[in-house]
């Protein structure tokens, strides 16, 4: 389960950001971004945190999540799609080499301290 990583890490930078002039920090509210081929299942990740941020300012933080599609432009013809799975070669001109633009992220896009 790969998520434990990821949500040490995610744990991590989101506890680094509370600015430090804070008393008794909450985090209420955490928002993420996650690319599909980041291949992280939701409620993993959200078990994993639950555990660790127990005794933090992170303690029964919500997470929101939005999911990021795969996205791909051609290099040749540079049309950019929307795919469910990483492509290798351009659905248009056949032979365009594909790069992949979004579908990777994982990252804290912002958080919600209490009052
Ligand atoms: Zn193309």
């Amino acid at each position: 389960m790969h998520e434990m990583g990821i949500a040490e890490q995610l744990v991590k930078i989101a506890l680094d950001a509370i600015p430090e002039d804070i008393e008794n920090p909450r985090v209420e509210i955490l928002n993420l971004r996650i690319g599909k081929l980041a291949s992280v299942v939701e409620h993993s990740l959200t078990f994993c945190i639950e555990i660790i941020t127990k005794d933090t300012a992170l303690e029964d933080v919500k997470l929101v999540i939005e999911e990021v599609p795969v996205k791909i432009r051609c290099k040749d013809c540079h049309k950019e799609w929307e795919v469910d799975t990483p492509m290798f070669k351009c659905p248009d001109c056949g032979d365009g080499e594909i790069k992949m633009i979004s579908g990777r992220e994982l990252e804290i896009t912002s958080m919600e301290l209490a009052d």
